[in-house]
């Protein structure tokens, strides 16, 4: 099957046109090129180019036609040099890698199972990757024998792995993405056709089709669209925010808005199709992890998203706690350690304490709105202004595929600048009219000027966790760097300072988090587990009026945890009350979950109605309501589809929803491009 889609991809390549175009880089460089090509063959083409390679110097490239639609991709040879560009023969081409990608088989699959695993209750087929509301199951245990992967759903990067006996003496192995690597990126690119590329595929079509690609989907999962909120959201991110069905935030694609819940499905789709490919047999269940700092809703979305790509979902865990389960795992002795989780995305900080085969955190908190991408920005907006500065250039409004451009590089400096103290940009023909090329120097030490308030945002997060969780930090026996931002010096230099210690190495703190998520998917499906005692990350409370919040179930309450609202005689009839997850007073300025209603709430005289907010180990809530001493239960349900707005109005006291402060990016000069190219820059 694989011959024969390569071999039709063959044929497609034969038809190109000379009009099509090449998107390339020289393998192991770090800037891309957009040429044209013409004489194309399925042998090779001529790339009409000035930055031409020197013979044999291997290229990665991408074929699209003239409307863009990405064709072939692989890697060629330069063979020649001619006027004005250079002849590359193809050494190895895959046509719409998507199709061929689906029958390649799974680099090095582990050795089979000993006895075939009996069929496995699937979590319900969800048809369509629209945002629905299923009913859900409750999160169930699962018989002996599943294998139940763990997935770390990462803002940049998503990781799996799993735990076989038989290897490594129960260690958890990664299972290696389609092209190989360790991760996948967390990303979706849609193309005109209505194909939806996965991956890395979509990662390299960033830079063509920035407006159709996701990336930092994590940060939107879940959370109730708000226009105001949008506006703020939207200077960072390259592709146009809309909203989705239900009031979530999605992409706008013009004739559809997908939801951020989809994005996360067909991303966790993906997950689980290359599992299953590894490992050589079906995959329904995990454990997926995420940020210790995440709301209700956003774990129910990450839950709802994973129900649509099939996976029945045993345990959804705090990223920092999977790591501690990592270390403790790799470690077995008794410690309190903080966990450092710095992602693309999101900063959590909590501190286990971990004894035998219990882990209790003790503190956590954290902030969803800092991350490498952060950094990301700063560094584009930086490189951006030492061009504008050596062009003479007073203002120059990027494009989105200069803006995605300028991301790549930045990314790669920032990696770059990690173990080196200078780093060379080099963008071949970044401004068009007139033609220049961006060349710029930057060194470590700009970077990590420009990016200390960054550094400085985690750093008060973290006394602060300390402080209300009365904990010093030379109480702390090890600190546990997680996440690819903690590779930053500036971000290693500043935790050793804060505990006086070096960071631990005994880790992979990309791969930690993964690597527990798989342990505790093995312990479930042996019917065992460690204890694992978590806490609530955030208050939950309820509105009195939109400026006015009133705690119900304080942060870092132990899980699970239970309170009870209770209503006097003379509101009932109906009771409809607003709930929020928060630390701010004012009750617009934290998240919206859901609103409680109770219909029918006649009581007899004396009689009080209470509502009941359950959290579950998982961090999720449920409701219900009775009347008080009799425990008749009442009817209830759960209004999420009421536009925020409306109800924030009801409520009066209410001027315009603020953006709360945790949306209060760093505005970058990125930012501020991105927010007036779609439409949304918000006037100060
Ligand atoms: P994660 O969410 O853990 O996959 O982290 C991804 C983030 O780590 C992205 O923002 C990456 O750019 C960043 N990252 C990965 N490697 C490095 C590195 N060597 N230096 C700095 N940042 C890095």
């Amino acid at each position: 099957m694989y011959d024969a889609a390569v071999s039709e991809n063959r044929r497609r390549a034969e038809r190109l046109s000379s009009s099509a175009r090449i998107l390339w880089k020289r393998q192991g460089d770090d800037f891309l090129q957009l040429d044209r090509v013409r004489d194309v063959s399925a042998q090779g083409a001529f790339v009409v180019s000035d930055a031409v390679s020197e013979p044999d110097a291997a290229l990665e490239f991408e074929l699209h036609d003239e409307a863009g639609r990405a064709l072939a991709s692989g890697v060629a040879k330069v063979v020649r040099l001619g006027d004005g560009g250079m002849g590359i023969a193809f050494l190895d081409v895959t046509i719409d890698a998507a199709e061929v990608s689906q029958s390649m088989p799974p680099p090095r699959p582990p050795p089979p199972l000993p006895a075939a695993a009996p069929p496995l209750p699937t979590a319900p087929a969800a048809t369509s990757d629209e945002w629905v509301a299923p009913q859900l199951e409750p999160l169930s245990v699962p018989p002996l024998d599943r294998v139940i992967i763990g997935i770390d759903l990462g803002t940049t990067n998503t990781c799996a792995a799993w735990v076989d006996e038989r290897v490594g003496e129960g260690r958890p192995q990664i299972i290696p993405g389609r092209t190989g690597g360790n991760t996948i990126p967390t990303m979706i690119n849609f193309d005109t056709d209505g194909r939806i590329h996965v991956g890395q595929r979509a990662a390299d079509r960033q830079i063509l089709y920035p407006r159709r690609t996701v990336y930092g989907s994590k940060r939107l999962i879940g959370r109730t669209w708000q226009p105001e909120l949008a506006a703020e959201a939207q200077g960072h991110f390259a592709y146009p925010l809309g909203e989705a069905e239900g009031q979530r935030f999605g992409i706008d694609l013009g004739d559809q808005v997908v939801s951020m819940d989809a994005v996360a499905a067909r991303v966790l789709r993906e997950v689980r199709a290359t599992a299953e490919d590894f490992l050589q047999r079906e995959v329904r269940s995990a454990v997926i992890t995420v940020p210790a700092y995440f709301s209700e809703v956003q774990r129910e979305a990450v839950r709802r998203a994973a129900f649509m790509a099939e996976l029945t979902v045993h345990r959804i865990v705090n990223e920092p706690t999977a790591a501690a389960v990592a270390y403790g795992h790799a470690r077995g002795e008794e410690a309190r350690v903080a966990v450092w989780d710095f992602g693309g995305g999101t900063f959590d900080f909590s501190v286990v304490d971990i004894r035998d085969e219990r882990y209790e955190v003790v503190a956590t908190g954290g902030d969803n709105f800092v991350g490498g991408a952060d950094f990301d920005d700063e560094l584009a907006s930086m490189i951006l202004e030492r061009f504008l500065e050596a062009e003479g250039l007073e203002e120059l409004e990027p494009t989105p595929q200069q803006i995605a451009r300028l991301r790549e590089a930045a990314e790669l400096t920032k990696r770059a600048l990690s173990v080196q103290s200078e780093f060379d940009v080099r963008l071949t023909d970044f401004a068009r009219e007139p033609k220049r090329d961006l060349s710029v120097t930057i060194t470590r030490e700009d970077f990590e000027a420009r990016t200390a308030p960054l550094v400085e945002r985690t750093l008060t997060i973290a006394r602060g966790v300390l402080l209300s969780a009365s904990i010093l930090p030379e109480e702390i026996d090890d600190v546990v760097l997680v996440g690819g931002t903690t590779r930053i010096p500036a971000v290693q230099r500043a935790v050793a300072e804060l505990f006086g210690r070096r960071p631990s190495k005994r880790i992979n703190p990309d791969e930690a988090v993964a690597h527990g998520a798989a342990l505790l998917g093995h312990e479930i499906s042996a019917g065992e587990g460690p204890v694992l005692l978590d806490l609530l990350p955030m208050t939950v409370g309820h509105a009195i009026d939109a400026r006015r919040f009133v705690p119900v179930v304080k942060r870092n309450e132990r899980l699970p945890c239970v309170e009870v609202l209770t209503f006097g005689g003379d509101l009932l009839g109906r009771i409809q009350v607003p709930l929020f997850q928060g630390e701010s007073p004012d009750a617009a300025q934290n998240e919206y979950l859901c609103t409680v209603v109770v219909e029918d709430a006649r009581l007899r005289d004396g009689e009080r109605a209470q509502i009941r907010l359950s959290f579950d180990e998982h961090c999720l809530m449920a409701i219900d309501a009775f009347v008080e001493r009799s425990g008749k239960p009442l009817e209830v349900t759960l209004d999420r589809e009421r536009p925020l707005e409306d109800i924030l109005q009801d409520l009066g006291a209410f001027d315009g929803p603020p953006a709360p402060e945790a949306w209060q990016l760093p505005e970058t000069r990125i930012s501020k491009v991105l927010g007036k190219l779609f439409g949304f820059f918000r006037k100060k």
